[in-house]
């Protein structure tokens, strides 16, 4: 089963849900502990709670443009096909900015005068090791000022080949855009982290109709939850028929805890057992393994 644990915004605690799943999965099957991938190639910190040793790395690239000054007659066809402003003639120059760049090849497609080529160029790693725990652990990073996170999402996805009985717990990037429905796609399941504020609320709602979009079974945890009285997911979720199949309490000593980069199940130990019970919930409802991604 691929589990996507996301959120329609950050900070609300996906990646201590994803990682602390993923060890409460790992204590009750030591001999096939789940796979965790961090999709949160723009600021990935999974690793800063799972602890692996990473021993590959993968440069992942994109195809950029570069033109032959020789063949250019500047007739300008490439910057107005261009719809992220990436590649501008200027005067007798025609110039390609790489941060802009999406990598499409609409500009090649156009060019007259063949005066375009596609070259490589590297955006970002995939790394992959094993947490203390035998967990495979794999993450990307997306190097600094690119703008495109999506290859590197997909790059970790087909990486990453599960056992034929082992589970992944995918830990999405926060929000609604691209990076998040690249990493959703192809999950048997979506948990979706909410706090109990207006924010969370709002955020959740966005999340949901992705969910629904791409037609995945979800549930909702609802993180820092003070008791005091804003009942307004509760009832969302009720009205969506979204189960809440956990609270976690906002407490000091689990908020210091995470500060310290240590794990909720670590913290509190008798969250083990409550994320292994609702990850039986989710298998026991009829959803199976699968290995798409
Ligand atoms: S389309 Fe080709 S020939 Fe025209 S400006 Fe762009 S690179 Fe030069
Ligand atoms: S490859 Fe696409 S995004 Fe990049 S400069 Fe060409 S048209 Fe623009």
């Amino acid at each position: 089963m691929i589990i996507t644990v996301a959120s329609g915004k950050g900070g609300t605690g996906k990646t201590t849900v994803a990682t602390s799943l993923a060890l409460s999965i790992a204590a009750e099957k030591p001999d096939s502990p789940p796979m965790f991938l961090d999709c949160d190639v723009e600021a990935p910190n999974a690793h800063l709670f799972l602890k692996p040793v990473f021993e590959q790395r993968r440069e992942v690239g994109i195809l950029m443009p570069q033109v032959d000054e020789a063949r250019c007659t500047h007739c300008g066809k490439c910057a107005e096909v261009c719809q992220y402003h990436a590649i501008a003639v200027l005067g007798e120059k025609t110039l390609v900015f790489p941060q802009l760049c999406h990598g499409c090849g609409s500009c090649m497609a156009v060019c007259p005068e063949a005066a375009i080529t596609e070259i490589p160029h590297n955006i970002g790693v995939v790394e992959r090791g094993r947490t203390p725990q035998g967990i495979p652990f794999a993450r990307g990073v997306l190097n600094v000022g690119e703008p495109m996170a999506v290859p590197i999402i997909r790059q970790l996805k087909t990486d990453a080949v599960p056992q034929p009985d082992q589970h992944v717990i995918l830990d999405c990037p926060p929000g609604t855009s691209c990076p998040a429905v690249a990493s959703i796609q192809g999950s048997d399941f979506l948990l979706l982290v909410t706090e109990p504020t207006p924010f969370g609320l709002h955020d959740l709602r966005l999340a949901v109709q992705v969910g629904r979009e791409l037609g995945i079974p979800m549930g909702v945890i609802v993180s820092r939850d003070d008791g005091k009285g804003y009942s307004e997911v509760d009832d969302f979720c009720r009205a969506e028929q979204l189960p809440i199949l956990l609270r976690i309490p906002f407490e000091r000593v689990i908020a210091e805890g995470i500060a310290q980069g240590r794990t909720l199940v670590e913290i509190r130990p008798e969250y083990s057992r409550r994320l292994w019970d609702m990850f039986l919930s989710l298998e026991t409802a009829g959803l199976h393994t699968s290995t798409k991604g």
